[in-house]
């Protein structure tokens, strides 16, 4: 096993050297150049920075910015993805967190750096690309590295409470790749398409899948994903064949209707992980694009993008949940009742996860990181620590695992206890909606959805009586024309429970 993702880059760029490994629509790297320029701005960093530091990449999303990562990584430091559109607040918080050593920034951030105060050093990324590579510095930082060194810290979105800074090694990244890029034979030929921004964890399969395998990652601008006919063209003019987005990127593709203007039969592999996709957006994909796998991944930040997954290979009713599946390769996944022991078979408990994708814990928090990674209950015999997601599942008599929604959004209504995604999978599959969420007013006890399509709300609680008992319908029915979206793409319910439940 390797012990740096420097390892996948120098044994690609060797072998693909003039082949491409990422393009925007303005520039593109080759692998010789990736490498080259990686080398160039490790070794500026170097010359300054101490390795294990944190360096902060603040940029707009560009191609260029894979080059100042693993510059980062040249320096044996970890880097830290800013995003040009983040609100001033969380870049606030997160260099407060962080106190980093350095900032690199491109032209569309050169000016909120600069009023940025404090004693860190700001350097635009070019300035780093003139230094010579330094090849003895570079060396010795690698003979001193190893696997468990951070590679990134990546800040949670918020969407299962306040951002914290999740840390992730070498190692952690290495071990996910080897699994994914076997199981779904990722190689030179794989073309994909970037939808995550890089401060997400749903993009880490984007930015190491080429390091690994010579494939290449095409990255629209943003603006395409709110017009998805624009990246479903984008797809086929570049001849994409891989895709891993998040669930809500796929259904604003079916909500604007973008396969009745282009069917991009180059795909062959969607991944989706973040969220609940819904079946009935699913099988939308799987009528226009029937010749690819489709499969569900299940992951927090903190287990490396993903550590569940489940193939798509037989059909879904709109109204079926997706399997969560199986724990990926050296991951294990438990199921922890109230009492922490081991749920019984059809019964909820909290996800736990163990293995090597888990995190070093949330970056200068140690409350925070005791609190979510501790000892495994059921293991007494030895040192095994384990992730409490906060999400719920139940193994069905397969031993495929089930999600049943997160621990915070399940509720007690009327002595029942309710699972806020079970109403939204019912709302999901009339037709007529194309998106929903729904929160709970504890004090007054009120289911509230809010919802977006073409089905006015009298229809919709008409529909959704004949599917839902008395006691989960909701009371409130709210239609909007768009959903609230958090950073990541995410349905954002930390905002619409705010606006819709607090007075
Ligand atoms: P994040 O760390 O921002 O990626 O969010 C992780 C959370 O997203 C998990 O704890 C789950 O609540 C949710 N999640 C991830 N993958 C899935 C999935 N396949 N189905 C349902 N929820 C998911």
């Amino acid at each position: 096993m390797y012990s740096t993702v420097l390892q996948y880059l120098e044994k690609t760029a060797l072998k693909y050297p003039d082949k491409t490994a990422f393009a925007d629509i303005k520039e593109s790297f080759t692998f010789y150049n990736l490498l080259l320029f990686s080398k160039k701005i490790g070794s500026f960093i170097a010359g300054i920075v101490k390795p294990n530091h944190p360096i902060v990449v603040y940029m707009d999303k560009r191609a260029y910015n894979i080059l100042s990562f693993m510059g980062a990584a040249y320096a044996g430091c970890f880097y830290v993805p800013i995003d040009s559109q983040m609100p001033s607040e969380r870049i606030n918080l997160i260099l407060d967190t962080l106190q980093p050593s350095m900032i690199l920034y491109d032209d569309a951030t050169a000016e909120k750096v600069n009023s940025i105060s404090g004693s860190m050093l700001k350097y635009h990324y070019k300035t780093a690309l003139e230094a010579e590579v330094n090849d003895d510095a570079l060396a010795k930082i690698r003979l001193y590295s190893k696997n468990t060194d951070l590679l990134y810290v990546l800040f949670t979105s918020g969407s299962t409470g306040v951002p914290k800074g999740v840390t992730i090694s070498h190692a952690a990244v290495i071990d996910f790749m080897d699994w994914i890029c076997e199981k779904y034979h990722l190689d030179d030929t794989a073309a994909l398409c970037n939808q995550a921004p890089f401060y997400f964890d749903a993009s880490v399969p984007d930015i190491y899948i080429p390091l690994k395998t010579g494939a290449t990652v095409f990255i629209p601008p943003k603006s395409y994903y709110t017009f998805p006919k624009k990246i479903l063209q984008f797809i086929e003019n570049n001849n994409i064949n891989t895709l891993i987005w998040v669930p809500s990127a796929l259904c604003n593709v079916v909500n604007c209707k973008a396969f009745e203007v282009c069917v991009p039969t180059s795909i062959k592999l969607v991944i989706f992980c973040g969220e609940v996709m819904p079946c009935k957006h699913l099988n939308i994909w799987r009528t226009y694009i029937n010749n690819a796998l489709y499969v569900n991944m299940y992951g927090p930040t903190e287990a490396t993008y993903a550590c569940m997954y489940y193939d798509i290979e037989r059909e879904f009713a709109d109204d079926e949940k997706l399997p969560l599946g199986k724990a990926c390769e050296n991951s294990e996944i438990f199921l922890l009742d109230d009492e922490d022991q081991l749920a019984q078979t059809g019964n909820i408990g909290e996800i736990c996860i163990s293995g090597q994708c888990l995190s070093q814990g949330y970056y200068n928090s140690p409350e925070k990181t005791s609190a979510a990674f501790m000892q495994n209950p059921v293991n007494t015999k030895w040192r095994e620590i384990i992730y409490r997601t906060g999400d719920l599942a139940y193994k069905n008599e397969t031993g495929e695992i089930i999600f049943a929604g997160r621990k915070d959004f399940q509720i007690k209504r009327l002595g029942h206890r309710i699972e806020l995604g079970e109403i939204e999978n019912a709302i999901l599959s009339v037709s007529g909606v194309e998106n929903a969420c729904c929160v709970f007013h504890e004090k007054n006890s009120d289911i509230i959805t809010v919802y977006t399509g073409k089905i006015d709300t009298n229809s919709l609680n008409d529909k959704i009586a004949e599917k839902l008992p008395q006691y989960m319908m909701p009371n409130k029915f709210v239609k909007l024309t768009s959903m609230p979206m958090n950073l990541n793409g995410k349905i954002d319910r930390v905002k619409i429970k705010k606006e819709y439940t607090e007075e």
